[in-house]
């Protein structure tokens, strides 16, 4: 490295990886995180218990201005559900409410409709009120797309209110008898406009066969609370040095650390969220050592609620807007410790923070 600037940074991101690989911190924050709190879903004692945690680590590792900024909506906690095929073979299923799923008692035929892409609601006469009524079911998953983009839960589910469907089936893709989950509009302000309710693959390949044969009327049942509740989005900086000329502008970095309500979200968004954390840690050691802050402020940003709709992204970029034009790089992480063997990718995931515009994000100030 020719240039001091470079060698500056090259001998920091030694530092810094260096202390992220000699250090079992994002294991155990993890294992905290997943193994003492229950889920994280939003508004649940669980995501406020990892609210805490993440400003006891944050004022642990030094770090400054550690926040938790509450807001309020209307929450949703799950209620029992079930799926009964009434004729002619009469069984109960069992079925997942997805979050904001009303309460409801009702039954209707039951249609197959494939994906649920446009083409599959049109194939299926959603346009010309073939659909009304129905108890609709999609495979969850839209596979063998030949690059073409596959809609999202939201939008298979949109198509079934707008094609007058009675309630929504969403099978998982994944063999396993696993539940699915996902949110359905209405996060944060009600009841979604009809019941959708999440099914294994087991499920979801039975009543498939069961209407090869003709079965025809099924009953969902779902019960549900939407009580208001209260979330918070937690921040904390790495000051920029004082006599960096680029002081006032901000590199950004987090994720969500709410979960959904079926599982501890190790992945989703645990693995995001104690990434986020370590990289707090770690700058702010190099930062302690060096005896000197980076050329930006480097925030710290772990989102509540995001599961049910992105409600604290939302939040914070209305809280922050003043904030917004300062900010020159936003690394979000979710989901990023999905382990395919040998890759690396939690180091892969959490060295982009580092080093993914270096002389952006870390240059040394002068
Ligand atoms: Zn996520």
């Amino acid at each position: 490295m020719a240039q001091g600037t470079s060698d500056d940074v090259l001998a920091l991101d030694k530092a810094a990886l260096g202390e992220v690989w000699t250090s079992e911190a994002a294991y155990t924050n993890l294992r905290d995180l997943c193994d003492t709190l229950g889920h994280r879903f939003a508004g649940s004692p669980g995501e406020r218990g990892a609210c805490t945690f993440l400003q006891e680590r944050l004022q642990r590792y030094g770090l400054a201005n550690v926040d938790a900024e509450p807001f309020r909506y209307v929450g949703w906690v799950r209620g029992p559900s079930s799926l009964e095929v009434l004729a002619p073979w009469p069984q109960t299923l069992g079925a997942l409410s997805l979050p904001y799923c009303p309460a409801a008692e009702l039954e209707g035929e039951l249609r197959w409709v494939g994906d649920g892409e446009a083409e599959d609601y049109a194939r299926a006469g959603g346009a010309e009120g073939e659909l009304r009524g129905a108890v609709v079911m999609t495979a969850a998953e839209t596979a063998g797309r030949l690059g073409r983009p596959s809609s999202h839960r939201r939008d298979k589910y949109m198509r079934a209110v707008q094609a007058g469907a009675a309630a929504y089936l969403y099978v998982n893709q994944n063999p396993g008898d696993m539940p699915i989950t996902g949110g359905l509009p209405g996060g944060g302000k009600g009841p979604a406009p009809i019941p959708g309710v999440g099914l294994t693959f087991e499920t979801g390949e039975l009543l498939r066969r069961l209407l090869d044969r003709g079965l025809a009327r099924v009953r969902l049942k779902t019960q549900a609370g939407f009580p208001e509740v209260e979330s918070r989005n937690v921040v904390a900086e790495l000051p920029a040095d004082p006599s960096s000329p680029t002081r006032e502008e901000l590199v950004v970095t987090g994720g969500h650390y709410d979960s959904h309500d079926i599982a501890p979200g190790a992945l989703d968004n645990g693995a995001g969220t104690v990434i986020a954390l370590e990289a707090a840690r770690a700058l702010a050691a190099v930062a302690r050592a060096r005896g000197r802050g980076f050329a930006r402020t480097l925030r710290f940003c772990f989102f509540a609620a995001e599961e049910i709709g992105l409600l604290g992204s939302w939040e914070y970029v209305r809280v922050h807007a003043s904030d917004l034009d300062r900010i020159r790089f936003m690394l979000n992480l979710d989901a990023v410790g999905r382990g395919f063997p040998g890759s690396g990718t939690w180091a892969i995931a959490w060295r982009y923070v580092i080093a993914s515009a270096p002389p952006l994000t870390i240059s040394p100030s002068p």
